[in-house]
């Protein structure tokens, strides 16, 4: 008899409805790829919410196994750069979104996609990470190349309470930055201090239509939230500040002046994780190893079990979900 796994496969219909079925599938269906993974590990990210939910065209190929991070062993490798039994981590690549991906027990990959599991962390560790906080690893290394170093002046993080703004609030105050968390949710302040945030500040402050330039208030930022919000911290940007931009969970607007660049030198770091070179993944996840308090990635992760994967992909669309979730493929 043939071996099956479970997996989560999304279709559409010829009116492009969509559905979202728990399937069982052999190695047999599986895309093309020279390896193939047990998978340990995953998590749920903002854009997994979006594949699973279809609020967003984030599906490219139907049907789709979603989930676009995950930690394995090596069952099977006809590359030379892993053999069986490695332990491997994937983000991004366009797995989960044009290749079939991470909600399922078995993947099958490019080596090229693969990196080896970084040390020093667990497989429910790194998925506690996930795309989500190696985006905030990202930002923050955007934000050294440009100069910014603890000295510089104050961070602000927008979208704190998501999971780039929670790992990155972790990783920036572990550096020794005084960390200004933007927020929607003021009753989770306790847990952004917990984190490592010196200051809380409401989004509303940022998040309605501002003047081109305003009061220099910090050295930098992570914004995970774009639009309005976006163009405020900009332009209340210190004079020679940068801030990195990876996310739109405000909108993918940009409704703002030239001013801060030209009268303060203020640089804009665009951040993308799907496409990254692999040194600088490796780079990027060796500094997450060293550079993020476990203790706190601890706080910030709640682990689930694929059963639940379905029902967290709804609820971090509808921005209910708290710091980051890591999903034990065993259970
Ligand atoms: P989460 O859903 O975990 O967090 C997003 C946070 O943004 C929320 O927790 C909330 O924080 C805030 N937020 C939500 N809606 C709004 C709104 N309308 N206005 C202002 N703030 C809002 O998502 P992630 O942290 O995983 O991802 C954040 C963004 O980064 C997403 O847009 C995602 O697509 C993008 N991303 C981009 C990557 C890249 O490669 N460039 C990689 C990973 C993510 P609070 O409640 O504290 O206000």
């Amino acid at each position: 008899m043939t071996d099956t796994f479970k997996a989560i496969l999304v279709s559409r219909d010829e009116e492009k409805k969509q559905s979202v079925d728990v399937v069982q599938l052999t190695e047999a269906d599986l895309m093309e790829g020279d390896v193939t993974v047990d998978v340990e590990a995953t998590t749920v990210n903002y854009k997994d919410g979006l594949a699973i939910t279809g609020k967003s065209p984030v599906v490219r190929h139907w049907p789709m196994v979603p989930g676009i991070d995950l930690v394995g062993t090596v069952s099977k490798s006809d590359s030379p750069a892993f053999s069986k039994g490695d332990k491997v981590l994937l983000n991004g690549f366009g797995v989960g979104e044009t290749h079939w991906g991470a909600y399922a027990q078995k993947a099958r990959l490019s080596a090229n996609w693969l990196i080896p599991m970084p040390k020093g962390l667990t497989p429910i560790q790194a998925m506690g990470v996930g795309t989500a906080g190696y985006t905030a690893m990202l930002c923050v290394m955007a934000l050294e190349d440009a100069g910014i170093e603890p000295s510089t002046g104050p961070i602000v993080v927008t979208g704190a309470n998501g999971g780039v703004g929670s790992v990155a609030i972790a990783i920036l105050s572990k550096l020794g930055y005084h960390v200004i968390a933007s927020t929607g949710r003021p009753e989770e302040s306790e847990f952004l201090t917990s984190l490592g945030a010196s200051e809380i500040i409401d989004r509303k402050e940022l998040s309605e239509p501002g003047r081109p330039m305003g009061k220099e208030r910090w050295a930098g930022g992570v914004d995970a939230v774009g639009s309005h919000t976006l163009a405020n911290i900009i332009a209340q940007t210190n004079y020679g500040g940068a801030v990195a931009a990876c996310g739109l969970a405000q909108g993918f607007d940009l409704p703002m002046t030239v001013m801060p660049f030209i009268l303060r030198g203020v640089s804009l770091l665009g951040v993308d994780s799907v496409m990254q070179p692999k040194e600088k993944r490796i780079e990027a996840w060796g500094r997450i190893a060293k550079d993020l308090d476990l203790k706190k990635l601890e706080a910030i992760t709640t682990v689930i079990g694929f059963d639940n994967i379905i029902e967290t992909a709804t609820n971090i669309v509808d921005g209910k979900v708290r710091g980051r979730v890591s999903v034990d493929m065993t259970k």
